[in-house]
């Protein structure tokens, strides 16, 4: 195909024409979703970059197919984003049982527009999730701990996540959570230990650890760190009220404005930390101080914390 002039690409490629080589044998690559075949149910979220929806995937149009969540990017202004392909690369190359599953991609007329499909996790995230529930204390570490699993793999493989939080971790049942949304994720090559980001962009500052405020240097211990927040968030189940900005923002005197980080930034020199959740166990509060340890080399990694989760949790 990529031989041809335009005009039959454009041609053989279009929707409602039924002649696409992929369509001839609809089984022949599962990763490849056709449009049509996409019936929308509901929006599921959204988040600074995407748009997540769910969707029924029907090619024999008799309502038996399979449920997907289909993510976009928000702005659609034609040419897609380079950092959108590595996202969905990037996925693409994951297989862990607390990673979300890549199920494929969505083209439109020769490679414009694309769209993410993956498993539809029918809980939605922590953050929608975990208001409801009384969850107990040993579910929670049981998710903490699944959590460290799916984050020890993705470091095994040199990625750092950069954006780990409650509203990026999905729930499958009440026992199974899958961490979603690499789109911030990045690459670390082998002997260096850090990233460094020049974009100053929308950052999720509250969940950020020091070096990265102070220097946009991101590392596996800044994924540590902000574990601590995730594990903060699950123990205070996510309730708005207690949500690391609306504690930080109570810390400081002059809220909001441009000058929140800095603030936010002495704040954590000054070795102040989010308070201790309700009921935590003591050694739990101790991993979550290690987690924000100024220093970034006496963090523990996710090895570390998987080990201790287990020791608590036995
Ligand atoms: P963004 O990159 O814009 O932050 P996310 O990938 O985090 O987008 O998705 C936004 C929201 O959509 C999530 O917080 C979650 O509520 C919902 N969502 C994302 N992926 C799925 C999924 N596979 N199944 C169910 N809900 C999902
Ligand atoms: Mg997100």
């Amino acid at each position: 195909l990529r031989e041809l002039p335009e005009i039959y690409t454009a041609f053989f490629l279009h929707p409602d024409l039924d002649i696409s080589p992929s369509e001839t044998f609809p089984d022949a690559d599962p990763s490849v979703f056709h449009k049509r075949y996409l019936k929308k149910m509901r929006d599921l979220g959204e988040g600074h970059f995407g748009k997540v929806t769910l969707y029924l995937y029907d090619p024999s149009n008799d309502g038996t197919g399979e449920r997907v969540a289909v993510k976009a990017l928000k702005q659609e202004n034609g040419h897609v984003p380079e950092g959108w392909m590595k996202e969905i690369e990037i996925l693409k190359s994951l297989y862990h049982s607390n990673i979300v599953k890549y199920k494929g991609c969505c083209t439109e007329l020769g490679g414009q527009v694309v769209q993410l499909i993956m498993e539809y996790l029918p809980l939605g995230s922590l953050r929608e999730y975990l208001p409801k529930r009384k969850l107990c204390v040993p579910q929670c570490l049981m998710f903490a701990q699944q959590i460290c699993q799916g984050m020890e793999y993705l470091h095994s493989k040199r990625y750092v996540h950069r954006d780990l939080a409650a509203r990026n971790v999905l729930v499958e049942n009440d026992s199974l959570v899958k961490i979603g949304d690499f789109g911030l994720t990045k690459y670390i090559p082998e002997g260096e230990i850090y990233y460094r980001v020049r974009e100053d962009g929308d950052s999720p500052v509250f969940w950020y650890a020091i070096e990265c405020l102070k220097e946009n240097k991101f590392s596996f211990p800044t994924d540590i760190w902000s574990f601590g927040v995730t594990l903060y968030e699950i123990l205070t189940r996510c309730d708005h009220r207690q949500s690391p900005p609306t504690k930080f923002f109570e810390m400081m005197e002059t809220p909001h404005g441009q000058m929140t980080m800095l603030i936010l930034i002495k704040l954590l020199e000054k070795r102040l930390r989010l308070p201790c959740p309700k009921e935590c166990p003591h050694e739990v509060k101790t991993l979550m101080e290690q987690c924000w340890d100024e220093d970034p080399a006496k963090r523990p990694t996710f090895g570390f914390l998987i080990e201790k989760f287990e020791a608590i949790r036995r």
